[in-house]
């Protein structure tokens, strides 16, 4: 079980009847940042396959394309946040395998970055029902390329960390673990986010690079000290946001796409709609 490479091992081996129920498989696949495009075409080929697709919020309804023959059920509308919310869709998930073949359970970027993959899995072969998972470009990674940092630097940037700010239990997270850490879910507390990096010794001038809706033809990328990261708040508001911290902020020469490159990182802050240098590809 689960032991396929490729698209057709893993339905020949988990398709079959059981007790006259049909026993599908349940194919995770990562979305990508937003934008259609940026799917795998391994994701674009069991989308083509699906039955039915179980869809977050933060994906592109130019998806629909992609499987116009499947049921799209939506389950990331709120109230599908909570604990309760996800133990609804691990039951639809067991439900719909078992009355589909392929059941596309589709998520914003990477399935396996805080997208709540482990629950599902869980559930799955708590019930015998096998799956695949099918990575997809995370949201750090679409910043990273956004905005032209190598997340990585030869020498000086050579561990990167994946951070979540927020935690249901207790305070806003943020540490110096890694040359370059990159979070998640921190674009309503980045002045909070701030003070904690500071607190866990990152200087007051490290390079920070905050992008939203990356990947998307409207992302934003812009430049800050980690002293000044505060000021990101409004330009970002309401938008998902990655908070790049180190090696990995740094502009690469020329590369660096902010407005006002000529001045001074600090002062450097302004909107950067990266997508205008970019062909359209969509
Ligand atoms: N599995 C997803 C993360 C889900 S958590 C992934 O791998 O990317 C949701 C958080 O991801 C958001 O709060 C935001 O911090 C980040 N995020 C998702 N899409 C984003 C995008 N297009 N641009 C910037 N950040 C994004």
């Amino acid at each position: 079980m689960g032991t396929g490479l490729g698209m057709g091992s893993a339905t020949g081996a988990m398709m079959g009847t059981v007790m006259g129920t049909v026993m599908g498989t349940v194919i995770f696949i990562g979305a990508g940042p937003g934008a259609a495009d940026l799917i795998t075409v391994r994701g674009a080929r069991w989308l083509a396959r699906a039955e039915v697709v179980l869809f977050d919020a933060l994906t592109d309804p130019a998806l629909r394309d992609l499987a116009p023959q499947a049921r799209w059920v939506d389950v990331g509308k709120r109230g599908f946040c909570d604990s309760t919310g996800q133990a609804a869709i691990d039951a639809m998930l067991v439900r719909f395998a078992r009355a589909h073949r392929v059941v596309v359970r589709l998520k914003g970027g990477d399935p396996s970055v805080f997208g709540r993959l482990e629950e599902e899995l869980e559930a799955l072969a708590a019930h015998g029902i096998g799956c695949e998972v099918v990575p997809g470009v995370t949201a750090a990674i679409a910043a990273a390329a956004a905005m032209r940092r190598p997340l990585t630097r030869r020498g000086s940037g050579r561990s990167v960390s994946l951070s979540t700010a927020m935690t249901r239990e207790g305070p806003l997270q943020g540490g110096r673990s890694a040359d370059t850490e990159v979070y998640y879910m921190a674009g309503r507390q980045l002045a909070r986010l701030a003070r904690r990096l500071l607190a866990a010794g990152w200087p007051a001038d490290a390079p920070v690079c905050v992008v939203s809706r990356a990947g998307w033809p409207d992302q934003v990328g812009s430049d800050h000290r980690l002293a000044g990261l505060a000021e990101a708040a409004l330009l970002h508001a309401g938008r998902p946001t990655v908070v790049t911290v180190g090696a990995g902020a740094r502009p690469v020469g020329a590369g660096a796409v902010s407005v006002g490159d000529a001045a001074p990182l600090a002062e450097r802050h302004s909107a950067t709609v990266a997508a205008q240098n970019q062909p359209a590809f969509r």
